[in-house]
């Protein structure tokens, strides 16, 4: 059982992947600036490299602990008594609220910030996008995801439909395409579209810092933290106008890449260090 939804949680993955591939390649919302063919390098490396590790370190622990809560009949939707579809939807709804939240905290807390940088870091967005994540980011959401199994208490089937449900609103949110105005007006009230989530991915803040949702786009709206992109914003071709302002020259040097959330701690804390010295140096001066 566990392992045909592991199988079909691939085939979602693999499917959704090159579906958005071909999509992207016919109809592109911006023209790439970069080597697509380096882009889906980079990006294809850093696929295999989480799903190495996060299988090695996460994935059996992670599944057992899925089915255990299950088994002992803990978290909320157990006591309530859900069943069937209904306990199916409800746990879709709910964790994906918590991932909003996850997400939002991902921007506010600096120590997962500096790990989910790695994601924005990147100078464009297309469906390979959605496979830039930092490892340590992966290791610590599954530590997270393990909570929200405990406090919900979803089925096994509940949670590989969500995972699966998850990646393949990942992989179309963060392709290269746009609907016309029509489409995107009510698409958007119910999904996170590409140009919802494009303003996520904003450099210019006054859109960046917003639209944290992964599957349904009501959290944002609900929580005051919607910002809108009208077509031209979702389409312009104006060079760095996506990603973060800084180091974009490292954004794909894969060994940079992996070890700037740790640099980038080692130089605060010695930046830390140097303040807290200042007074015995001005003393010596
Ligand atoms: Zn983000």
């Amino acid at each position: 059982m566990d392992i045909n939804l592991d199988t079909g949680k691939l085939i979602v993955f693999v499917v959704g992947l090159l579906l958005f591939l071909v999509v992207e390649t016919l109809f592109p919302a911006r023209s790439w600036q970069n080597s697509r063919l380096k882009r889906m390098s980079f990006h294809a490396g850093v696929a295999v490299l989480n799903t190495v590790t996060i299988r090695i370190i996460a994935y059996v622990p992670f599944l057992l602990w899925v089915v255990y809560v299950e088994e002992e009949g803990w978290g909320l939707s157990r006591w309530f008594g859900f069943i069937g579809w209904t306990e199916i939807i409800l746990s879709i709804v709910v964790l994906d609220f918590f991932d909003y939240i996850w997400h939002r905290a991902n921007h506010r807390v600096r120590i997962l910030w500096r790990f989910h940088k790695a994601h924005h870091s990147d100078t464009e967005m297309d469906v390979t996008t959605a496979l830039r994540f930092h490892p340590t980011e992966l290791l610590v959401s599954s530590l997270m995801k393990a909570l929200w199994v405990l406090i919900w208490g979803p089925t096994v089937v509940a949670w590989f439909l969500f995972e699966g449900l998850i990646s393949l609103c990942a992989q179309f949110h963060h392709s290269n395409i746009d609907f016309p105005n029509w489409i995107e007006r009510w698409l958007s009230w119910i999904i996170v579209t590409p140009r919802f989530h494009t303003s996520h991915h904003a450099v210019d803040r006054r859109y960046g810092d917003a639209n944290f949702s992964t599957i349904l786009s009501i959290w944002d709206r609900l929580f005051g933290t919607y910002s809108q992109l009208d077509k031209e914003g979702a389409t312009t071709h104006a060079k760095d106008a996506l990603g973060l302002p800084e180091s974009r020259q490292l954004a794909f040097s894969p060994i940079a890449w992996l070890v700037e959330p740790f640099r980038t701690r080692n130089l605060e804390l010695a930046n830390e260090r140097a303040v807290k010295a200042t007074p015995e140096a001005g003393e010596s001066s």
